[in-house]
């Protein structure tokens, strides 16, 4: 039924050369999200708008609905009846079906909201909304016109086809991928880095993520969930390049060397210098991780400075401020959760001490990292050497 697809978005400080930029990527990421559809669509800007054609005659509606949703910068997808200009009569027509198909219930105020971009259509658009409405009231007589509250704006677009429509379903919002530089996502196996990647690539930053595991004390499906989690997070922010760090020697050196109640801490600092040297080699401008204040002992506000300390840039913690229960409710809405939550261990959960450090003293962990001094730098030069690098797409 729906030939054609309106996309909105929000346009606020998107003006001039912005707007074509911001634009540019929106129709990249749309495209991208389309590949994953069966059929055929043509994408185009026009004066301030996009649309998607559908060109085959077949098509999923649902599943290209679902995979539109995953657009960043999408305010809203309008699916749209498309008619053929065959005369005034006919558009009245039209519309009248469009509000019964669409409206069992005739129990609701409407407006018709008219825009003649094609100028040399014989029918102003001042007089497309009184015609058209007077038909639609004529058509039901339990609906009426409210031209300032209305249950539905029917809109009526004349162009080379005109359109009707009148339903908008929400996108994720923010701004489209590619329009605000790219950062390294720390993607673990859990519930809260996934949901702090797809936050800060809503925001418009491309995505690269670094894993680190532990072989044999995790497994090779700890890694596959980790994967399976990237395409999900994926279909947001576009391919993601996924650095796996191989971390065993690490952790054992840190096991055997240092106070075990200081493990996760020591464990985590040396993760985030291992991933800033990689966000540095591939033009990544910042750090992410799902950290949340106070959710556990490495995230006290003083766990979070020591680990913080090693840093030189910027870390984003989009999960700091968020309950567990808020986490996890995004985690539902974007799809992860339950990938999320199949039970393989991860690197952190085997080294774990059974009494970490809550508070940890910064000068403390400092000395207890000299007891690495002989064997550290080597091992996290061999720590990147040996990474395997995954190109993961969306799902
Ligand atoms: P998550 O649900 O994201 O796993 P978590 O509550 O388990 O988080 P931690 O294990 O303390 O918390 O990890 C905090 C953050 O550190 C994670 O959100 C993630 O960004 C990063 N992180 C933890 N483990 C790993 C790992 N093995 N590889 C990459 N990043 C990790
Ligand atoms: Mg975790």
């Amino acid at each position: 039924m729906y030939k054609a697809f309106l996309i909105k978005y929000a346009e606020i400080g998107v003006k001039g050369k912005n707007r074509d930029l911001f634009e540019e990527a929106l129709v990249r990421q749309i495209k991208y999200a389309l590949k994953r559809c069966e059929g055929e669509f043509r994408v185009r800007r026009t004066r301030g708008r996009i649309y998607i054609d559908v060109l085959s005659d077949d098509y999923d509606y649902e599943e290209t609905i679902d995979n539109l949703k995953t657009v960043c910068g999408v305010s809203a997808i309008c699916p749209m009846v498309q008619l053929e200009d065959e005369g005034f009569d006919k558009l009245c027509e039209s519309a009248v079906s469009y509000m019964d198909e669409h409206y069992s219930d005739k129990n609701i105020t409407f407006k018709v909201n008219a825009r003649r971009a094609r100028k040399n259509y014989p029918v102003e658009s001042m007089e497309i909304n009184a015609s058209v409405g007077e038909k639609i009231l004529q058509a039901f007589p339990e609906i009426r016109v409210d031209v300032h509250n209305p249950d539905v704006m029917l809109y009526i677009e004349v162009r080379e086809h005109i359109y009707i429509y009148s339903i908008e379903i929400p996108g994720p919002g923010g701004m489209p991928v590619g329009t605000n530089g790219k950062a390294m996502l720390l993607l673990s196996g859990g519930i809260d880095s996934p949901v702090a990647g797809f936050m800060v690539a809503k925001r418009g930053v491309k995505i690269d993520a670094v894993y680190f595991h532990a072989p044999p004390y995790t497994s090779e499906r700890a890694k596959q969930k980790v994967v399976d989690l990237a395409k999900l997070v994926a279909r947001y922010s576009g391919p993601i390049y996924l650095h796996v760090i191989n971390f065993t020697e690490i952790q054992l050196a840190i096991y055997e060397k240092c106070p075990h109640d200081e493990l996760t801490i020591i464990m985590r600092r040396y993760m985030m210098k291992i991933a800033e040297d990689i966000a540095k080699k591939t033009e990544c401008l910042g750090l992410i991780t799902g950290e949340s204040i106070g959710q556990v002992a490495s995230q006290t506000i003083q766990s979070l400075a020591v680990t913080n300390e090693v840093c030189t840039l910027p870390v984003f913690r989009p999960c700091i401020g968020l309950d567990k229960q808020e986490i996890v409710e995004i985690s539902e809405k974007i799809g992860t959760y339950e990938t999320s939550i199949l039970p393989f261990e991860d690197c952190c959960t085997i080294f774990v001490a059974k009494h970490p450090v809550t508070k940890p003293n910064l000068a403390v962990i400092k000395r207890h990292e000299e007891n690495l001094k002989d064997c550290i730098d080597e091992m996290m030069q061999r720590a990147l050497d040996t990474e395997e690098l995954i190109v993961v797409e969306a799902q």
